[in-house]
């Protein structure tokens, strides 16, 4: 049978798209642990990896998260990831462990991890999560201490400290060594140089002083 030119097209096109669409890499050793100070000429899916045999248990380690971060923000919230830069061992394994810190009233604002999924579990306080799917329907839950929820790869999500008085603590996992994190608000209208001043009239149906305004709020 001949397949038709239309037919073999869809196949080259969904399998180039599965390939874009999965997750890290598996490991093809033990582990990989990150060369963070050679100077690339090379780029690679992911960090080059020093010999094994100069691995060392404190590549495994790291005290990243130990601390809070700095929540005196605009939004009144701060995340602190783990990366190869500072946990060279995690190169290769898929992961980043990341410690959400927020101020009382603080909100994590809705953004995508393009290249990952994310489970969060509360450590200190209550938090109002949710994301969006794509067909715009919002999954909201209020969690407390001890519970946990998760972010689906690539929805627009949130999490809210609607207690007034008291921080928050979370902690999240995430599927990807390198998330990527995109907020949606500094996305559209903060980004350097500006998305055109017509286009967000357009697709926020705002006029110029909406716009002006929001861009100063954003500090875009
Ligand atoms: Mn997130």
């Amino acid at each position: 049978m001949r397949i038709k030119p239309f037919v073999f097209k869809a196949i080259v096109c969904l399998s180039f798209i599965v390939e874009l669409v999965k997750s890290d890499p598996d490991p093809l050793q033990d582990y990989c642990v990150a060369d963070t100070k050679n100077t690339k000429n090379l780029f690679l899916n992911g960090v080059e990896c020093i010999n094994p045999d100069l691995a060392v248990a404190s590549n495994f380690a790291t005290s990243t998260l130990a601390k809070p971060g700095n929540t005196k923000n605009t939004f009144g919230f701060n995340v602190t990831a783990t990366n190869v830069a500072v946990l060279p061992g995690v190169n290769t394994q898929g992961l980043t462990l990341a410690r959400v810190d927020l101020a009382p009233g603080g909100l994590v604002p809705p953004h995508t991890h393009p290249r990952a999924s994310e489970v969060t579990i509360v450590l200190k306080g209550a938090l109002l999560v949710g994301f969006v799917d794509t067909s715009n329907r919002l999954f909201t839950q209020q969690l407390r201490a001890g519970d946990s929820f998760v972010f689906p790869k690539a929805l627009i999500h949130f999490l809210f400290n609607m207690d007034t008085m008291k921080p928050a603590l979370a902690l999240s996992g995430l599927s990807s060594q390198n998330p990527g994190a995109q907020l949606t608000s500094l996305a559209t209208f903060a980004s350097k140089p500006p998305v055109p001043d017509e286009v967000l009239k357009k697709a926020f149906q705002i006029n110029g002083v909406d716009l002006a305004k929001i861009r100063k709020n954003l500090g875009g």
